[in-house]
């Protein structure tokens, strides 16, 4: 069964599950045809998989009879939260959507010296959009965990969470010493891993530096000047593969 779908634990209840998003329900009942009797498998974004037979289907009300529930034990325990530095326009969408493919369980849309999209300003309408973004790429790409979208984040009071992490990567273009694979290696224990990726113009000097002294490791990601948003692709790509 090529289609997930997203119910929330709220709408799950012993064996009934309900799909109360009006998009679910059309693109369940109008595009995809499914009728009553018909078996559909859906994820809560909890971490849990479920199939479960349609009971009745119309556009008002979907409700399904649980057939059994299952822990999507492909994520590892490993947390990763991106740090992406805000960027104009679509590409935003892109990075949240191919993150989520990539596994991560949080994004902190992050303003530094230098993001220029909208001076880092986000309204609630794009954070919601971003929200939808990784719900449906959960989906798409079979995860049974919602990646988390969180309000945005200064640089400054982001490197004050650091306590909340096991380690701290920092890509910058100009880091000679280490690099992500290799640096990642000596942390093959940490669960909670948080990745910072700076906007178009890059991280200012003097984060490069606060973020060092409070203890992010700063790492190339290879010798070519990548976009921001390839780099955060490439950045987890690597991190996934350790
Ligand atoms: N400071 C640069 C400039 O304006 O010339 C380039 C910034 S780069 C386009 C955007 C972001 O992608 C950087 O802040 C960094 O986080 C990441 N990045 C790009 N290429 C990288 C590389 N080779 N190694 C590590 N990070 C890289």
């Amino acid at each position: 069964m090529d289609n997930w779908y997203y119910i929330p634990p709220e709408h799950i209840e012993g064996d009934r599950a309900y799909i109360s998003d009006p998009n679910e329900r059309r693109h369940l009942v109008r595009v995809l045809r499914n009728k009553p009797g018909d078996v559909i498998v859906f994820v809560d974004g909890d971490g849990w998989k479920y199939e479960g037979i349609i009971a009745r289907s119309d556009p008002e009300v979907v409700e399904i009879t649980v057939e059994t529930r299952c822990r999507d034990e492909a994520e590892g325990g490993v947390e990763i939260t991106l740090a992406p530095a805000i960027l104009k326009g679509s590409r935003m969408d892109t990075v949240i959507e191919k993150a989520t493919e990539l596994g991560i369980s949080f994004v902190i849309p992050m303003r530094t010296k230098h993001t220029v999209a909208g001076q880092g300003s986000v309204s609630a309408h794009r954070l919601d959009r971003w929200q939808r973004i990784a719900q449906s790429a959960m989906k798409q790409s079979h995860r049974a965990r919602l990646p988390r979208v969180l309000p945005v984040l200064d640089f400054d009071i982001l490197i004050e969470k650091l306590p909340e992490y096991d380690v701290a990567f920092l890509a910058w273009e100009d880091e000679s010493q280490a690099n992500l694979v290799s640096t990642a290696a000596r942390y093959s224990d940490a669960k909670r891993l948080l990745l910072l990726i700076g906007p178009e113009g890059g991280f200012d000097r003097q984060e490069i530096e606060r973020g060092r002294q409070a203890g992010i490791h700063t790492v190339s990601l290879g010798p070519r000047r990548l976009r921001s948003d390839t780099a955060s692709i490439v950045a987890l790509a690597l991190l996934v593969s350790r």
